[in-house]
């Protein structure tokens, strides 16, 4: 095994452990680790909600989740000799679940959850659809997962790190939050947020305290999006074997990483989101001096994925356009044409006896794949969705005998309103 550099006692809320990790981007928080290039090294990671979310039949914990605290990262690891220009190479030796041979009561010891947030809390990529809170427990075997609120589907997990990135200089920060900003001021009172501002109640910054730590949390930015040092990329595709070349705005990189994934549909359509779950992730670090500018990498990541996909091999694919639910027509719009396929998806798999809420968890958790398949043919865009027949007990195939029924069990629990 390699070195523990980050350990995390599942016994502990985040914010009582040995090593303190972070919940902000900010350029001042310490390295909690040093290490030097090609070292392999193990993070155990929390689940992005740090506990919150209970392995039980109510929804009333995504109803109220607590979106400010969000999310917990370990880190930040500091690579010796690491400066900015440079790249980062990252690459996933290994990840799973926590290591335990009992379910327990965090997720991540043998089973993890997705949500629908409300759209007063969070929203979703389908929210207008699916305004309340709900909530969908997987349980893993090996690589599995089933669900005892989606029944009739099982699916191999393709585990991945949701959140991984380096820490932005502070110029690169300024910029996030002026750009930020602006887009907020456009529209301050929509529901749900446009971005989320700096917010310094409940922010984490490892080991800054006083003046120090009140200076970075007014400043320091949220985690939600992926942004030019990687962050919050929610790419499923990044499983064990990638490799990932992150730029360097910072002496030391100050790498962190968070918010494994069991498995999850291209897009993380459900926002809360893929299967969420604590793990742990063994990581080779290395750099490419002066990297940026020889590659022209001067902002994102770069990455080769790795070669442990689920195996499948035959799809029913849907598709969208760029016209509204109420026939308006739009300009090339993929986001709109991705949510027209899936809302597609969702419709085809309720004639099989699913309910809406179990076709979206479907979309959310499993390894769907979701494509831009054309953007040029004005005023329609294409995307579509790709769904693994194989996951079903079922043949959902359309066919002259109509769609077999499966039986849907307890549903998808919802909250409480
Ligand atoms: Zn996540």
């Amino acid at each position: 095994m390699p070195e523990l550099v980050f350990p995390l006692d599942s016994s502990k809320p985040f914010t009582e452990q040995e090593k303190l990790g972070h919940n902000r981007w900010h350029p001042d928080i310490p390295a909690q680790v040093h290490v030097k290039p090609d070292s392999t090294i193990r993070v155990h990671c929390r689940e992005w909600f740090d506990g919150a979310i209970h392995n039980d039949d109510s929804a009333d914990d995504i109803r109220d989740a607590p979106l400010s605290t969000v999310h917990v990262l370990s880190g930040p690891i500091a690579v010796e000799g690491a400066q900015p220009g440079d790249l980062l190479v990252v690459d996933i030796v290994d990840l799973g679940p926590i290591p335990q041979e009992d379910s327990g009561p965090l997720a991540g010891q043998g089973w993890g959850y997705t949500g629908i947030f409300a759209k007063q809390n969070g929203g979703g990529f389908l929210t207008d659809q699916f305004p309340d809170a709900y909530k969908t427990i997987w349980d893993f075997r090996g690589q599995t997962a089933t669900s005892r609120h989606v029944p009739g589907v099982s699916f191999t997990g393709i585990v991945h790190p949701g959140l991984m990135g380096t820490a932005p200089s502070a110029s690169l920060l300024a910029k996030w939050n002026a750009r930020e900003g602006a887009l907020i001021a456009t529209d301050p009172d929509r529901v749900p947020p446009l971005a989320l501002p700096p917010l310094p109640d409940s922010a984490i910054l490892g080991g800054l305290t006083g003046e120090a730590f009140d200076r970075a949390a007014a400043e320091a930015a949220r985690t939600a999006p992926p942004r030019e040092n990687g962050g919050n990329q929610d790419i499923k595709n990044l499983t064990k074997g990638s490799r990932i070349f992150y730029p360097v705005f910072v002496d030391g990189a100050k790498l962190s990483v968070g918010d494994l994934h069991f498995s999850q549909g291209d897009g993380e359509i459900t926002f809360c989101g893929a299967i969420e779950m604590g793990g742990f992730i063994d990581l080779h670090v290395d750099v490419i001096k002066g990297g940026m500018e020889m590659y022209g990498v001067s902002e994102n990541a770069v990455f080769m994925p790795g070669n442990t996909d689920p195996q499948y091999s035959q799809w029913l694919a849907f598709s969208g356009t760029s016209v509204t639910l109420d026939g308006e027509q739009r300009y090339l719009d993929s986001h709109l044409s991705y949510q027209r396929a899936c809302l597609h998806a969702i419709d085809y798999l309720t004639k099989f006896g699913y309910s809406p809420e179990q076709a979206y968890m479907i979309l959310g958790a499993a390894p769907i794949e979701g494509r831009l398949s054309g953007v040029v043919d004005i005023p329609n865009s294409c995307s579509t969705v790709y769904l693994p027949t194989a996951i079903f007990d079922i043949d959902i195939r359309p066919s002259a005998s109509g769609p077999t029924q499966i039986d849907p069990g307890m549903g998808v629990p919802r909250s409480s309103l």
